[in-house]
C-alpha cells in the first residue's frame, strides 16, 4: 500500500488492519563525481518499492525522509546536512505520527551511515513509548552478502553505484572514476575530516559497477530483508 497516492478512504480502511511502516530514510549528499546526490534516498525508496511489490498486504509504504545528518560529507559540495538533533527529532515525530494512527510496527529503512547514531537514540525513545522498530542499514546489515557479488563496496562505491544503475542507467556513471581507499578505518573526527578520507567523495570501485550487479545485489537483499521482516513480526507477535 503505498501512502504517497492513497485517498483518506482507502487509508481508514488499511488503518488498523495493517500494523506495519515500511519508511525509507535518506540523505541528499555528495557521492563522488559520479553518482546521484539522492543515492541515499534512491535506494531505501527503491528497496520499499520493491517489498510493497511482493508483500504490499502486510506493510504501508511511508513517502521516505529526503534530507539527513551528514557530519563526514558537509564540507562537500551537494550536502544538505541538518544536525543530528533536528533530524532525530523530526524522524521521531514521524513514526510518533504513525503510531498515533495505529500503526505499532515501523521498519526505518536507512540509506545513509550519518543517520546511523541518531536513529539509534530515536528507535530507544519510540521503544519507550511502545513503536516496535527494526532499522535496516542495508550497507552494514548485508555486508558480506553484498561482497560477494561487489567485492569493493563503499560510500558511492561498487555496491552503491551498482544500484543506483539498476534503478536508472542516467543516474550513475563509471567511466574514468576508478576506486578509492579511505586510509583509516577507525572513528577519525578532524575539522572537514571528510575530505582526507574521500578526497573525491566516494570510497570503494566505482569503476566496477555494473547495472547487472546491482540488480543482483537488488534481489538478494530483498529476500535477505524479508527473512529479517519475519524475524521481527515473530518477536513482536504481528
Ligand atoms: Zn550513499
Amino acid at each position: 500500500m503505498d501512502m504517497m497516492t492513497m485517498n483518506l478512504t482507502k487509508f481508514q480502511e488499511i488503518q488498523g488492519k495493517i500494523k506495519t511502516v515500511l519508511l525509507p530514510i535518506g540523505m541528499i549528499e555528495a557521492h563522488g563525481p559520479h553518482c546521484a546526490l539522492g543515492t541515499d534516498v534512491l535506494i531505501p525508496r527503491e528497496f520499499v518499492r520493491r517489498l510493497e511489490s511482493e508483500i504490499g498486504d502486510q506493510v504501508l509504504m511511508a513517502p521516505e525522509v529526503t534530507y539527513g545528518h551528514s557530519w563526514g560529507l558537509a564540507p562537500f559540495s551537494g550536502t544538505i546536512d541538518i544536525s543530528s538533533e533536528a533530524f532525530s527529532q523530526y524522524v521521531f515525530e514521524i513514526c510518533k505520527g504513525f503510531y498515533q494512527q495505529g500503526f505499532e510496527h515501523i521498519i526505518l529503512f536507512n540509506g545513509h551511515g550519518g543517520n546511523i547514531s541518531s536513529l539509534d537514540i530515536v528507535t530507544e525513545k519510540l521503544a519507550d513509548l511502545g513503536v516496535s522498530t527494526l532499522t535496516i542499514n542495508w550497507f552494514i546489515d548485508y555486508r558480506e552478502d553484498i561482497k560477494q557479488i561487489a567485492p569493493e563496496p563503499g560510500h558511492a562505491g561498487e555496491d552503491e553505484t551498482s544500484l543506483i544503475l539498476a534503478i536508472n542507467q542516467n543516474y550513475a556513471f563509471t567511466d574514468g572514476v576508478g576506486s578509492h581507499e579511505i586510509p583509516i578505518q577507525k572513528r577519525f573526527r578532524v575539522k572537514d575530516g571528510g575530505k582526507i578520507l574521500y578526497p573525491e567523495g566516494f570510497s570503494g570501485n566505482a569503476g566496477a559497477a555494473s547495472v547487472e550487479k546491482g540488480e543482483q545485489l537488488f534481489q538478494m537483499m530483498i529476500q535477505l530483508v524479508r527473512k529479517d521482516l519475519d524475524k521481527f513480526w515473530n518477536l513482536v507477535n504481528k
